[in-house]
């Protein structure tokens, strides 16, 4: 599908974070353009609507277009304070195709490389090998700020990933894509998130495998559990109910899974671990496990 690239310049760039990113323990977010041309049909992003700064329009054609905060560098060197907990993006993937010609992550990165006051941590939730592009600035961020790349891997099934994220990378280069992460010695983590229908332990064994530290996951989230805020979004629903999925988006059947996931983890002496406490570890590195990880 073809897509359409905009810029408009932003007023700020930092966003004091709420909700279950507060809960994780992160302090900012920082979103480099609005809408995400990966455009999956699962994406929680659109059903937040205006509480996510998406215009109607955004939210109503979600993954068409983008528009990029092109003085987003510019802002980032501005608002530093020097004690942010910064997670990079909620509401877009920083690394979908259209950055290839942007280059907002990497004004991002050098802004945060010669910053008086870095953040305290820097998280980069990404599922876009073009973050390899960057190896050079990831390496001189981590010398300055507690920086970590958080990983998308949803599935094992490349025709599962066809279905519900047509737009985003193989399966296959999403692992080459990790393991060169962690060979240029970047800190990196395999997030599971949403996990869609797969052989669960063999999907976690491969993060396992990939990775070192914890494996953070996250089942689709249903409005029968989650009565307020962003939801998984109806095309994914409808796309479990067509191919005989449903069991994905049972909340007894979530509860299942990630307890089976965390026991399989232990026996291999790793962590598994799911929601706020999860994502939480991805800018504590060194902390306790959370409680559902022990
Ligand atoms: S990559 Fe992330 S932000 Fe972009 S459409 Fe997919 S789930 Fe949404």
């Amino acid at each position: 599908m073809p897509f359409q690239i905009f810029e408009a310049e932003a007023r700020t760039i930092l966003s004091p974070v709420s909700g279950f990113l507060k809960e994780a323990g992160f302090t900012h977010s920082l979103t480099p353009s609005r809408n995400c041309t990966f455009g999956c049909s699962y994406c929680y992003v659109p059903t937040m609507r205006v509480q996510a700064g998406l215009r109607p329009d955004d939210w109503k054609h979600w993954g068409h277009w983008t528009t990029f905060k092109k003085n987003a560098a510019k802002l980032v060197a501005r608002e530093l304070r020097g004690a942010e907990i910064i997670y990079c993006s909620p509401l877009t993937d920083p690394y979908q195709p259209a950055e290839e010609t942007a280059g907002l992550m990497r004004a991002i990165l050098s802004a945060i490389v010669v910053a008086p006051r870095p953040p305290e941590a820097f998280v980069i939730q990404t599922r876009g090998p073009l973050i390899l592009r960057d190896l050079d600035l990831l390496r001189l961020a981590a010398a300055r700020t507690r920086l970590r790349v958080s990983f998308s891997i949803t599935t094992d099934r490349e025709d599962v990933r066809r279905i519900f994220e047509p737009h985003c990378a193989p399966i296959a280069d999403r692992w080459r894509t990790l393991r060169e992460l962690r060979e240029a010695e970047i800190p990196v983590t395999a997030t599971l998130a949403p996990i869609l229908p797969c052989n669960p332990a063999d999907l976690l064994a491969q993060a396992m495998e990939a990775t070192s530290g914890v494996v953070v996951g996250d089942p689709f989230h249903v409005r029968e559990v989650k009565r307020s805020g962003a939801t998984t979004r109806e095309p994914a629903q409808e796309i479990c109910r067509r191919f005989g999925w449903d069991a994905w988006l049972d909340p007894a059947f979530h509860r299942h899974l990630l307890t089976t996931l965390q026991q399989q983890a232990k026996r291999s002496n790793r962590e598994f671990a799911w929601g706020p406490p999860g994502f939480g570890l991805l800018a504590k590195p060194d902390a306790a496990p959370p409680e559902n990880v022990r």
